[in-house]
């Protein structure tokens, strides 16, 4: 099944829950929010039904997301019913990682196939500053439990900042190489609650390379799936490592993901103004059958291409005020899971 331009729909990101224990500058930096009523939380069987319909339309990978997922009590039990569905080749997770260390071998032992941390610094008075949080020890606790727990395809996401944390960017290639994970750098982006987003402060795909050139040495590109939104690189010791350039690059053209949010409203682009309510047919009686209908019949009209879109504009700024935010959750994206 192929959207109106020819991509499939392959790739999808589950959210489990809009709350999040951190607030990190370019995702939650206001001081309170407009939370998604409980009542309208998905609960797993809905969440399994749905990635089951979604598998049987062409589905093959999944990513649980959030807010920060484990806030949300037992994923296990989510990563062992989506396990079941074999017709799934890849199962993962992001995570800030702040309470992995408890639950990382629980979750291998219930299949989850590969873990995503999200850490911006390695410096823990600079996360205390930027994401009001005081847990960098617990997170890199987490990464180190992961590891144990078996976790071998490791990633490390870090939104990069000019004037926060562009000065660590050798650091932390250092620190995912003896942790055994490999860093993604990503291009600081203006969707959802980025408020204080300003074009400056993107440290483009070019500038990371020439950054991490001065201190490595030479950088190769790494030929990789088009779909996956990270270009890869190898410095000449052999590590690896990403780039995310969704803001100078973007990658719509390969897009083959999407996005339901913790209370079943699906989403075909990051970017998008709406989404499809999946909620109310899965409640309201709605067979397998007519709900593969409105996915399939969404997904034939989709041409988005958001962030190709945004790089276009002459002027550009964050997308939503605060203002615009609150009158919709849906539009943050610690609700529409990153
Ligand atoms: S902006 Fe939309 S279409 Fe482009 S890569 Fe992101 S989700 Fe896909």
């Amino acid at each position: 099944m192929v959207d109106r331009v020819g991509r499939p729909l392959t790739s999808l990101r589950v959210s489990v829950t809009d709350r999040c224990n951190m607030r990190c500058h370019y995702c939650m930096p206001e001081d309170d929010y407009v939370w998604l009523p409980r009542a309208s939380l998905l609960t797993y069987e809905e969440m399994a039904r749905l990635v089951a319909v979604f598998a049987t339309l062409g589905v093959r990978k999944v990513r649980l997301t959030g807010g920060e997922p484990l806030l949300r009590k037992d994923l296990a039990t989510l990563v062992a019913m989506l396990q079941r569905e074999h017709r799934l080749h890849d199962l993962a997770l992001t995570t800030n990682g702040t309470l992995l260390a408890g639950e990382a071998e629980r979750l291998r032992r219930a299949g989850l196939d590969r873990i995503t941390v999200s850490l911006d610094t390695l410096r823990p008075e600079r996360l205390e500053r930027f994401a009001k949080s005081g847990r960098h020890a617990e997170i890199v606790a987490g990464i180190r439990a992961a590891r144990r727990a078996g976790f071998e395809r490791l990633k490390i996401n870090s939104v990069v900042i000019r004037g926060y944390n562009d000065d660590e960017l050798a650091d932390l290639i250092g620190f995912g190489r003896a942790e055994g994970a490999e860093i993604r750098f990503i291009e600081y982006m203006d969707v959802g609650g980025a408020t204080r987003w300003s074009r400056d402060q993107v440290v483009p795909r070019s500038e990371i390379l020439e950054r991490l050139g001065r201190t490595y040495g030479s950088i190769a590109a790494v030929a990789h799936d088009s779909s996956a939104p990270a270009a890869r690189f190898r410095l000449a010791d052999g590590t690896e490592f990403g780039i995310i350039a969704s803001v100078t690059a973007p990658f719509c053209a390969a897009c083959d993901r999407s996005r339901v949010t913790a209370d079943g409203t699906w989403f075909l682009c990051l970017y998008a103004g709406a989404g499809v309510d999946l909620r109310q047919p899965v409640r309201g009686g709605a067979t397998d059958a007519e709900l593969a209908a409105t996915i399939t019949a969404a997904w034939h009209a989709r041409a988005d291409r958001g962030a190709e879109q945004r790089l276009a504009l002459p002027v550009r700024g964050a997308l939503y005020p605060i203002d615009g935010l609150r009158a919709d959750p849906h539009r943050e994206m610690h609700t529409r899971g990153g």
